[in-house]
């Protein structure tokens, strides 16, 4: 299962909450670099799949390997010490610190682990010109578009050079024209980075940017190799 190139797998996921079943056995391989793109409908389960490949939960059952290393089972000090290393996150809006510039949001993971306040924001700010908010270091959350405060957290995301970045729907709360031009820099300064991107999205012109999509039905894979396998839906198999 766990292919040389594999950078995260998840195997026989399962989750609940209560009565209601988020995940229902799903086999997922992230290749190192690639971008993959999990679609679905609201309430399938793509953000229950996200949160328990990137530690932010636990499965009920299943397995979660990085680099071939199993990390559900980690205990909350040192998943949240791996989310900070090996990972970083794009979310719908609200991330950022509404208190701290921008360089220092972006620089905050840096600080986290700790580099000194200097060395983090000077680090941070060769972010800035890449993405486009060259002049924009000491604005606050409020004083940023909200195209910009999405830049600001992809900057944020990438500053720790992880080997995944979780993205969910990142372009939800951005009007088409700038959700696509978000889309556009994350995909391309993942790529350059050499992170894999796990990008969920509800958007077909979004997922079209990633290198595969996968379809999330009900708590299962649809549209992927290990669901039309075991026969549970091979609906949309034929998308790779
Ligand atoms: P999606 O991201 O595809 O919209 P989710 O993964 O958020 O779907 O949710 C999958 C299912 O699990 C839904 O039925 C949702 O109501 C339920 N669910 C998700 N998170 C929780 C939670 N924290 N508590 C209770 N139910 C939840
Ligand atoms: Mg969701």
């Amino acid at each position: 299962m766990n292919t040389p190139s594999a950078v995260l797998t998840g195997t026989g996921l399962f989750k609940s909450y209560g009565m209601a079943r988020a995940l229902a056995g799903v086999d997922i391989v992230v290749t190192a670099g690639e971008s993959l793109a999990v679609m679905g409908p609201s309430g399938s389960g793509k953000s229950t799949l996200l949160h328990c490949l990137a530690g932010i939960e636990r499965p009920d059952s299943g397995e979660v390997l990085l680099d071939g290393e199993r990390v559900d089972q980690l205990r909350e000090p040192a998943r949240s010490e791996l989310r900070r290393t090996a990972f970083g996150f794009v979310f719908q809006s609200g991330q950022l610190l509404p208190e701290l510039p921008a360089d220092e949001n972006v620089a905050l993971p840096l600080m986290l682990g700790g580099m000194p306040r200097r060395a983090a924001v000077e680090q941070a700010r060769q972010w800035f010109g890449p993405l486009g908010l060259q002049g924009l270091e000491a604005r606050t959350p409020g004083q940023l578009s909200g195209g910009q405060a999405q830049r600001v957290a992809i900057a944020r995301a990438l500053v720790g050079k992880p080997k995944v970045i979780f993205a969910d729907e990142p372009t939800g709360a951005l009007d088409q024209a700038t959700g696509m031009e978000v889309i556009h820099l994350l995909t391309d300064v993942s790529r350059r980075q050499g992170a894999a991107l796990v990008l969920v999205t509800h958007d077909a012109n979004v997922a079209r940017w990633c290198d595969r999509t996968v379809e999330v039905r009900d708590g299962r894979l649809a549209g992927d190799q290990a669901a039309a396998q075991t026969g549970t839906d091979a609906k949309a198999g034929s998308r790779r």
